[in-house]
């Protein structure tokens, strides 16, 4: 009780504040012939939160040539440098923590619990990723040759990386690509999504604070066809990090193809249909826990959501009610409210989306539960949280980002066929498992293609240098966000021999 008002108490001077901010290139925030659009809050339309000015083609072309002509000076700024500034970052996004929380509450909806884990995983990313560099390419490794000549491995930077971001996780995302981009010495290019570029700014400004030079890193908000796309064309990119639609991947996939350049590395991490599957000898009560916060937190909008529960048939008409029950128990409403379980979804689009498919389903599926919706959630952009039977994951076309939970009954004897249904889907995000047979169990994590397994605990995203996160197929290429090999791939490694005989 204490630690929440705690938390109000820092939020609530930023309740009113109207923040402004625009494309940054070499630390100039450009305000002519830019595109000013308002921001308003998800939970009330009528509330805005500030403006921001979209960037053109231009202004594009003009932060390519400022990251490219500051390439050099950043590769070879010793690395204890580069991972200071960016504990520098972490220590500066904690000093304002209260206006961070109020970013991720009033620009993303987030609750205020989804606020403190936001903030406090992208200051996570920061310190990972300095201490990674710090650790991998402060020195040479040295090897001895056979004839005892010793042949040094480097790392270096690849050159300018562009980063583009989805709007769920519109802080630790942004800045866990773009933190280890800048960590193995690239200048950065970042993208942030449509919805979510004020929080973006904020955090760019304070690593300019932080000492990172103004060339190193360039801001570029605006919308996908005339940002992303010329961003993502250029051969003068040397590599992409993105993180949002598989559709979206696609076209930068074919984005890239086109350059007249060498292939560069796409660092991809995309949607998912995500699966659990439990059987007759889970523990209910832990089953239904799980299930709910797996598919309704963060209003179902977190990439490792739960979307397509596979019951077995023989606990089928216990679970079921029981969900039916906790989702009566979760509360949906205003994000700042200490109440709130589930606040609103990020837009209208996503909005109109979530209903088109549960009108859908009305007509298709059968109804287990709808919650409620308070009287002032017409003024923003709430869904209420709905869970449906359905006949078989094959009526699932796409994902759906939103908090739809879908329920498959299936027969201990279809298991098999179970796990071939999930990997059709071509995705392999998060499954989740609950069983206490533990043969069963590792049967079915050895079998079904995800990046993220939990076994018998709830399906939730990664905890920074713990759990890396990241999927396999449609749902992504690797390396692992927040694990051990993910800056690798920001980096070039240098093999050189030195004939210590005639040195
Ligand atoms: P999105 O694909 O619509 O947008 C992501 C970013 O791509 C935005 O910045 C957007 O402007 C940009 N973009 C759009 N068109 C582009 C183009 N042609 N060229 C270059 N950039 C372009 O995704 P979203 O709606 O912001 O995010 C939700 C999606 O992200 C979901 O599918 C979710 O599963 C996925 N996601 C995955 C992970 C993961 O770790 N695998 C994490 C978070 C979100």
């Amino acid at each position: 009780e204490h630690e929440w008002s705690t938390f109000s108490d820092r939020i609530k001077p930023f309740m009113q504040t109207q923040w402004k901010a625009g494309p940054l290139i070499n630390g100039q925030l450009i305000t002519e012939n830019v595109d000013i659009k308002s921001v308003l809050a998800p939970y009330d339309h009528s509330e805005t939160v500030g403006s921001i000015g979209w960037a053109n083609a231009d202004l594009v072309n003009d932060a390519l040539n400022t990251a490219a002509q500051a390439y050099p000076a950043w590769r070879d700024t010793p690395v204890n440098e580069r991972a200071t500034a960016l504990e520098k970052l972490a220590d500066l996004l904690e000093e304002n923590y209260g206006e961070f929380m109020a970013l991720c509450h009033r620009e993303a909806g987030k609750t205020i619990q989804d606020s403190i884990d936001e903030v406090r995983e992208a200051v996570d990313f920061c310190r990972y990723y300095a201490v990674q560099a710090r650790k991998n390419m402060s020195a040479p490794v040295s090897f001895t040759r056979h004839d005892q000549r010793t042949v040094q491995m480097t790392r270096k930077g690849r050159g300018v990386f562009v980063c583009i971001s989805p709007w769920n996780f519109p802080l630790a995302i942004f800045l866990g690509q773009v933190t280890a981009a800048l960590a193995a010495g690239n200048t950065v290019i970042a993208k942030p999504a449509e919805q979510t570029g004020l929080i973006a700014f904020r955090a760019i400004e304070l690593m300019l604070e932080a000492g990172i030079p103004a060339g190193a890193i360039q801001f570029m908000p605006g919308d996908g066809a005339t940002v992303g796309a010329p961003l993502t064309s250029d051969s003068r990119v040397a590599g992409v990090a993105f993180t949002g639609s598989t559709d979206t991947a696609r076209l930068i996939n074919a984005a890239l193809a086109t350059r007249d350049a060498a292939p560069v590395p796409f660092i991809a991490e995309t949607g998912g249909q995500n699966a659990m599957i439990i059987d007759s000898t889970s523990l209910p009560e832990q089953v239904v826990r799980d299930v709910v916060r797996s598919a309704f937190a963060s209003a179902g909008q977190r990439c490792s959501a739960l979307r397509v529960l596979f019951v077995q048939q023989d606990v089928a008409d216990r679970i079921i009610p029981m969900i039916k029950g906790a989702m009566q128990e979760r509360s949906v409403g205003l994000p700042e409210q200490h109440k709130t379980d589930i606040g609103p979804v990020i837009d209208r689009e996503a909005q109109s989306g979530l209903l088109n498919h549960i009108a859908r389903l009305k007509q298709e599926a059968t109804l287990i539960a709808e919650s409620p919706l308070p009287a002032y959630a017409e003024k923003g952009t709430f869904v209420a949280p709905t869970a449906f039977v359905i006949d078989s994951i094959d009526q699932l076309t796409e994902e759906q980002f939103g908090p739809i939970l879908h329920v498959v009954r299936y027969k201990a004897k279809e298991l098999d066929s179970v796990i071939d249904r999930i990997n059709a889907t071509g995705f392999g995000l998060t499954l989740g498992v609950h069983s206490r047979n533990e043969t069963t169990a590792k049967h079915i994590a050895q079998r079904v293609k995800a990046g993220n397994i939990y076994i018998n605990r709830d399906q939730v995203g990664a905890v920074v240098g713990v759990q890396p996160f990241g999927g396999q197929g449609l749902s992504g290429t690797g390396p692992k966000a927040g694990g051990p090999h993910y800056l690798n791939r920001f980096t070039v490694e240098h093999h050189t021999v030195l004939d210590t005989a005639q040195a």
